[in-house]
């Protein structure tokens, strides 16, 4: 067992006349044990970069460590990784014994009762020893999904490698597995990096979450760190459910101008030091109702029985508040809101970048 790590890992495709680069220098460690998720939208490299680490692409430049040993050069089956997709690549005619027994029967010397007490451990494991005798097409999408990760598990692997293994399942069974999958992980003690689109799967399952845009590594850090203090506004943007509100502002002295008689004066105004405008962003929870306040427009009133989510307009921009479940502003009544000066993030309008660290 070991950690990862990727050095400045970069992976080009050929696409006709045109070079696509899908992973561009990635340098991430992935410590020995931990549950590592990798997120990013649809076309952002992660599947690539798995499959880099699987050996089942050569990198184009970089490398990649598995411990000490520099693994670049191996071919997958020498990278003793076992990877579990979204589509379960079950064999269709074996039943579940021989399914989850067939890599062990493949790659060791260990006898067929050696073989069936593993299996009927890790089928004890994952619940599924009631099923040993049936065929893939015979289980639902869950019980096949837990027989493709007993045939990733019954290998003892260095590491366990998933993509998106839980999105063909219903929203109920996926976050049931969601929690299986961890407990199970952090039982074996085997380095995981999971990846995923969803970042609320990402933040409810990581040790840590490494958040990739367009090929690029943009941060990685605990659910906490990356939601409380992203280091750009993709980050921002990306993390958090309902999304963070962005809009422009122009600085005005020590005040923040912005859309709809938004005029907010800053107590700290050392990080927009040299700015004449920037990007001002405020998470949905930290936008109270206050009587005296900036005005905004409700549009929608969602209740979430512990909470409201109140979607409004402030000038021509929408934004997005949770507010109190007693609180009950129907469509068109303008309602005052506040926050407070710690809870607002600020981006470079060119590029991005997060103005100041939050606490
Ligand atoms: P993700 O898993 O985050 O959705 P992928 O790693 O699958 O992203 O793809 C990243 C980029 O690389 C995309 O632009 C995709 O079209 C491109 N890509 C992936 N595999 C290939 C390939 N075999 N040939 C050409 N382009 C590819
Ligand atoms: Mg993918």
């Amino acid at each position: 067992m070991s950690g990862i790590t990727l050095e400045t890992v970069r992976k080009e495709f050929d696409a006709g006349d045109e070079q696509i680069v899908a992973v561009e220098d990635i340098d991430l460690e992935i410590r020995d044990g931990e549950f590592l998720v990798l997120v990013g939208p649809s076309g952002c490299g992660k599947t690539t970069t798995l499959r880099c680490v699987a050996g089942l692409e050569d990198v184009t430049s970089g490398h990649i460590r598995f411990g000490d040993d520099d693994v670049t050069d191996l071919r997958a089956r020498e990278r003793d990784v076992a990877m579990v997709f979204q589509n379960y690549a079950l064999y269709p005619h074996m039943n579940v014994k021989q399914n989850i027994g067939f890599g062990l029967k493949l790659s060791t010397q260990l006898s067929s009762a050696e073989i069936d007490s593993r299996v009927q451990d890790v089928a004890e494991m994952l619940g599924i020893e009631d099923l040993l005798g049936q065929k893939p097409k015979e289980l639902s999408g869950g019980q096949q999904q837990r027989v493709a990760l007993g045939r990733a598990i019954i290998r003892d692997p260095a590491a366990f490698l998933m993509d998106e293994p839980l999105s063909n399942l219903d929203a109920k069974l996926r976050s049931q597995m969601r929690t299986e999958l961890q407990t199970l992980q952090h039982e074996l003690d085997v380095t995981t990096v999971y990846v995923t689109h969803d970042q609320t799967e990402a933040m409810a399952m990581g040790d840590r979450i490494a958040v990739m845009n367009d090929g690029r590594l943009q941060q990685v850090g605990t659910a906490e760190a990356v939601y409380r203090s992203p280091v750009n506004e993709f980050v921002a943007d990306f993390i958090g459910s309902p999304s963070i509100n962005v809009f422009d502002v122009r600085v005005d002295g020590d005040r923040l101008v912005g859309p709809g008689g938004f005029d907010y004066p800053l107590s700290d105004t050392a990080p927009i030091e040299g700015y004449d405008r920037l990007r001002a962003g405020i998470r949905p929870e930290d936008i109270d109702l206050a009587a005296d306040g900036i005005a905004i427009e409700t549009q929608v009133l969602e209740p979430m029985g512990n909470e409201n989510f109140l979607y409004a307009t402030l000038g021509d921009r929408e934004i997005t508040a949770r507010i109190d479940a007693t609180a009950r502003p129907q469509p068109g009544d303008v309602v005052t809101v506040d926050f407070a000066e710690s809870s607002l993030y600020l981006f470079d309008p060119d590029t991005g970048e997060s103005l100041k660290t939050k606490t």
